[in-house]
């Protein structure tokens, strides 16, 4: 038996972390994460509340889907996030969430401009908005693929968000971001008609966030 235990940890955290940052009500939503040396991941099992969740629940699956450990059903979605892992090397966590201010993007068929420092530095450009996918098999998951080019974030069509990340933590960071940056949106709407950062503004914030930032 391969040795899971540090993959299920951080997606557990990752998942716990959702309902705690406000991102998810109830057994909405889910986190996995991918092992890049052996290609397992770990998901969510499917309907579990996420504030009881236990890091022993944490299903472990390979890119076809067969579980290689665990005693629960896996999240609904698993078949779209081993899509994306499949397809993006790069990518080795997932977070999906339904947090309500990006989710009235996605319902309105909007995709996220750029209106702030923070997500011109952490995102790079507009966060799109995929086409309609059904739940369930790997839809969502080509739409992902299909859509959400250099983008970390991708808003599914009348659903929620998706975000990817090089590590499950990662893809949660930017969860909390695009939400942070719907509801400014939202909150300034309310004050009068926005626009957008210019271009070069833009690039500029994600240049120095791509160089210059962090540790
Ligand atoms: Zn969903």
């Amino acid at each position: 038996m391969i040795d899971c235990a540090q993959l299920r940890q951080s997606v557990w955290q990752a998942n716990r972390s959702l309902p705690e940052s406000g991102l998810v009500k109830w057994a909405q939503g889910n986190a996995s994460g991918r092992d890049p040396e052996t290609n397992l991941v770990a998901i969510k099992p499917s309907g579990v509340q996420l504030d009881r969740l236990q890091v022993e629940q944490i299903v472990i699956v390979d890119l076809d889907g067969n579980i290689v450990d665990g005693d629960m059903k896996p999240s609904i979605d698993t078949a779209s996030h081993l899509h994306v892992y499949r397809h993006r090397d790069d990518v080795n966590g997932i977070v999906h969430t339904h947090s309500p201010h990006a989710t009235s993007f996605a319902v309105r068929g909007e995709p996220i401009g750029v209106y702030t420092t923070t997500a011109a530095a952490l995102f790079g450009g507009e966060i799109p908005i995929s086409g309609f996918a059904t739940i369930g098999e790997e839809a969502i998951g080509r739409e992902i693929v299909a859509k959400i080019g250099e983008s970390s974030a991708i808003l599914m069509r009348n659903h929620g968000v998706f975000t990817i990340g090089a590590t499950p933590n990662e893809a949660l960071k930017y969860a909390i971001y695009v939400e942070e940056e719907a509801e400014i949106i939202d909150l300034a709407l309310q004050k009068g008609p926005l626009k957008e950062l210019d271009s070069e503004l833009v690039a500029e914030a994600r240049r120095m966030y791509l160089h210059d930032y962090g540790q």
